[in-house]
C-alpha cells in the first residue's frame, strides 16, 4: 500500500509541494477550503476596487495533478504524535505531512464589534471592503478610514482606498493607528523618509505609539481621540490558520512553526512546514512573509517528503532574497537582491509585473501586465 502524504493549504507553497509530490508513489490529499488560487499581493488593489477579482484568481483543478486528492475542508487540528488531521470532525491519517496553510488576520485579543471591523486576509475579505467602502463612501458627508497597523498590509490598504475615494470625488481622511515608534522599522531612513512624504502629500496620518482602544461598531477610540462614523479596517498582524496543533511543537508569537534546515519540525522528521507557516530562520530572524520564500520553501519541503520516500537524506532550504516592493498606488519603495534600491513608477511596474508572473494563468498574466505598463491614474490629492 502506498504511503499517505497530507497537504494543508494550496498555496504558493502547497502547490509546488503538490507539483513534486504528484511524480511520487505517494497518495496526496490536498486540504483546502478554496475552489481558487488567490493573488494575495494584489488584495489592496481589489479592496480599492482597481484590479477585477478574476485577475487575481484561477481555479485550483486547473492546475492540481489529477493524481492528487483535493479536500474543499480546512483543517481544524492536528495530532502530530497521533499521525492525524481533523476537518470538519472527520479524521484523516498521515505518513507525511506538510503544513502550508499560510496565515490570517491576528486580532490580538481586540473583539469589539468584529462583525464590523475589516480585515484584509482573503478574496472575500478584499470584495468584502471593495463593496462596502463604495457604499461608505455615498453615504457618509464626511468619511474617515481608519486602520489599525502601519505594516505593508496597512499602508497599501491606506494609498488603494484613499485614491479609491478621491477617485469617487468623495476625498476620505485617512487614520493609522500603529503601537509602535515608527512604521516599518525595516526600512533605510532613505525609504522611510520616501514613505513618509508620500502619506504626508496625501493625507495619510499615521499615528505612532497608538492603539485602537474601543470600536462600538461606528466610532473608533485611538487613545483619547475619537474618530466617528469610521470605516474600521484591522490590518495589525497576522497569525498561523490552524487553530490547533497537539504535539511537542515550537512557535513564534505569531504562530508560525520552528523548523530545521530541512523544513522537518525538530521533533517530527516526517512533518514539514513551508511558506508563512513556518518559521524560516535565516542570519537569525525568520524570513519575512512573502511569496518567493513560500514558493521554494515549498518545493523544497516536496522534495524532501519525495527523499524520505525513497529512504534518502534531506537537503536544507537555502533561501535566496530576490527582494521586496511596497506598493502604494501612486509611489512605492523596495530593494532588490538586498542590494538594489528601486522607487516610484518602476517599483510598481515590477510589482504587478510579479503578480502576473506568479498567477498561473496567461490571462491574468495579461492583465497584470497591462496595469504594470499603465498603472493607474495618478488622481489629484485634496
Ligand atoms: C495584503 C497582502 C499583501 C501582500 N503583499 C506581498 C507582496 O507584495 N510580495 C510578496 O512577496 N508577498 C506579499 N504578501 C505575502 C504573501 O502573499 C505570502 O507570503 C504568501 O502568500 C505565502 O504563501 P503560503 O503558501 O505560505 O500561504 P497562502 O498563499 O496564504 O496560502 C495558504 C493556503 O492555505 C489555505 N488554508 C488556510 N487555512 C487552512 C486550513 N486550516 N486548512 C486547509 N487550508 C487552509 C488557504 O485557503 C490558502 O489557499 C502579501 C500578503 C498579503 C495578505
Amino acid at each position: 500500500m502506498n504511503s499517505k502524504t497530507v497537504i494543508i493549504g494550496a498555496g504558493f507553497a502547497g502547490r509546488q509541494a503538490c507539483r513534486i509530490l504528484s511524480r511520487t508513489d505517494t497518495d496526496v490529499i490536498l486540504f483546502d477550503p478554496n475552489k481558487f488560487t488567490v493573488m494575495l499581493p494584489s488584495l489592496p488593489d481589489l479592496a480599492g476596487g482597481w484590479v477585477p477579482e478574476k485577475l487575481l484568481i484561477h481555479p485550483l483543478k486547473k492546475i492540481i495533478p489529477r493524481n492528487i486528492q483535493h479536500i474543499q475542508k480546512a483543517v481544524t487540528s492536528i495530532n502530530l504524535d497521533e499521525k492525524t488531521v481533523t476537518a470538519d470532525h472527520a479524521t484523516y491519517p498521515f505518513d507525511f505531512l506538510l503544513i502550508a496553510s499560510g496565515s490570517v488576520a491576528d486580532f490580538h485579543g481586540f473583539d469589539q464589534h468584529l462583525d464590523a471591523v475589516h480585515k484584509l486576509d482573503s478574496l472575500e475579505s478584499a470584495l468584502r471592503i471593495r463593496d462596502m467602502f463604495k457604499t461608505y463612501l455615498s453615504c457618509s458627508k464626511a468619511p474617515h478610514l481608519v486602520i489599525a497597523g502601519g505594516g505593508y498590509t496597512g499602508l497599501e490598504l491606506a494609498a488603494s482606498l484613499r485614491f479609491r475615494s478621491i477617485a469617487d470625488g468623495t476625498p476620505s481622511k485617512v487614520t493609522i493607528a500603529d503601537p509602535s515608534n515608527q512604521i516599518l522599522p525595516f526600512l533605510s531612513q532613505v525609504e522611510h523618509d520616501r514613505i513618509t512624504d508620500f502619506l504626508k502629500k496625501n493625507n495619510i496620518t499615521v499615528l505612532n505609539q497608538s492603539k485602537v482602544t474601543s470600536f462600538d461598531g461606528q466610532n473608533v477610540d485611538i487613545g483619547d481621540q475619537m474618530i466617528e462614523k469610521a470605516f474600521f479596517c484591522w490590518a495589525g498582524g497576522s497569525k498561523l490558520s490552524i487553530p490547533e496543533i497537539k504535539g511537542s511543537v515550537s512557535q513564534l508569537r505569531d504562530g508560525r512553526i520552528t523548523v530545521q534546515p530541512d523544513l522537518s519540525l525538530p521533533n517530527y522528521p516526517n512533518v514539514f512546514a513551508a511558506g508563512d507557516s513556518a518559521a524560516i530562520m535565516q542570519h537569525g530572524q525568520p524570513l519575512r512573509k512573502a511569496i518567493n520564500f513560500a514558493w521554494y520553501s515549498g518545493a523544497r519541503a516536496g522534495k524532501n517528503i519525495a527523499s524520505c520516500l525513497k529512504k534518502r537524506p534531506t537537503k536544507p532550504f537555502k533561501p535566496i532574497d530576490l527582494g521586496w516592493v511596497i506598493p502604494l498606488h501612486t509611489q512605492s519603495t523596495g530593494k532588490l537582491f538586498s542590494l538594489l534600491p528601486v522607487h516610484g513608477r518602476p517599483g510598481l511596474r515590477l510589482h504587478y509585473f510579479m503578480c502576473g508572473l506568479r498567477n498561473f494563468n496567461i490571462v491574468n498574466f495579461i492583465g497584470f501586465t497591462k496595469i504594470s505598463l499603465k498603472l493607474f491614474k495618478k488622481e489629484r490629492s485634496t
